[in-house]
């Protein structure tokens, strides 16, 4: 038995090592890739659940890099939000998405909205507004056209300063959207101080709709709370025509999933807009 436990500790503790040296040499290589241009935004179409256009796309990054092949960035942003390297990280998404945008107008595809998703650290270590109006300055495109994508979490750090910087966020003319709806902790009365358009319903609800009842009904209260709160709405995660179908119904606006589109590197995405623009 002793043996046995040593062992098991040993076994452990050369897990963790390794975990952390993966850690410590991926950070090394994260704090560089900015400069070594690794990153990439891929766009995700959202699609109108009314008529089907093509209005607004998500920018989603990611990490090609040199050292470790493609990366997930469910593996790269909590650690890059761990060490503060998302500052320069998330900077670069909103400056590329806002040069992008320009772009697709410039081409004149009809997309009328970016989103982009900004992380909690970037809220409190980051002059938010500052990086969003000097981009937004700096591409010519008007603050409508970027929608910030936060998470439900974020108002959980500081309230009061939180609240203020998203009061700032919306004075620019930015729009705000809360991001993965339904996983977190948010109250009525919370929700309510937002100063948000959107909800995003988490694609873990989406996925075994119409089947499972729990999601149904979790759902369609996060519709009905939307739609009293006078909310657009977001699903995300739409694989099937059922579940499509199923939102449209219920009197979701808007969708996002791969049964339009896998997010895209950017030359696909203008492709598949000037094919065709609705899904
Ligand atoms: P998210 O913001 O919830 O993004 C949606 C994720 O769902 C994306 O994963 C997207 O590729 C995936 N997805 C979209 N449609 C479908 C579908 O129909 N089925 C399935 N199974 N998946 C679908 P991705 O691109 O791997 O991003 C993962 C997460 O990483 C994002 O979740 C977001 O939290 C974070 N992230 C991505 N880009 C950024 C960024 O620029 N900044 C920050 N702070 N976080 C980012
Ligand atoms: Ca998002
Ligand atoms: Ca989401
Ligand atoms: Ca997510």
């Amino acid at each position: 038995a002793k043996d046995n436990g040593r062992n098991q500790y040993s076994f452990f503790s050369k897990e963790l090592e390794v975990s952390l040296s993966k850690r410590i040499n991926m950070l090394k290589e994260l704090k560089e890739a900015v400069n070594r241009d690794e990153f990439r935004l891929y766009y995700q179409p959202k699609f109108s659940l009314i008529d089907g256009s093509i209005k607004s796309a998500e920018a989603l990054i990611r990490w090609d890099s040199k050292e470790f092949g493609f990366v997930s960035p469910d593996d790269f942003i909590p650690l890059s939000e761990d060490s503060g390297e998302i500052v320069k990280i998330g900077a670069w998404v909103i400056k590329q998405a806002c040069e992008d945008f320009a772009s697709w107008s410039e081409l004149g595809l009809g997309i009328t909205q970016v989103s982009v998703n900004v992380s909690n650290v970037q809220f409190t270590r980051d002059d938010i507004v500052k990086v969003l109006s000097d981009n937004i300055i700096k591409s010519g495109i008007s603050p409508e056209s970027i929608e910030v994508e936060i998470t439900e979490s974020y108002m959980q750090e500081d309230s009061e300063r939180a609240l203020q910087i998203l009061h700032d966020v919306r004075k620019i003319g930015v729009d705000l959207a809360v991001d993965d709806f339904g996983t977190g902790y948010s109250s009525m009365s919370y929700l309510k101080r937002l100063p948000i358009n959107r909800l995003k319903i988490d694609r873990s609800f989406i996925g075994d709709i119409p089947h499972d009842v729990d999601d149904v009904e979790i759902t369609r209260i996060i519709v009905a709370l939307a739609k009293t709160m006078g909310l657009a709405i977001t699903a995300e995660g739409i694989e099937t025509l059922e579940q499509m179908h199923f939102l449209q119904e219920m009197g979701v606006d808007e969708g996002q999933g791969y049964i339009c589109s896998k997010p895209l590197p950017y030359e696909q995405f203008v492709e598949l807009l000037k094919k065709k623009n609705s899904c």
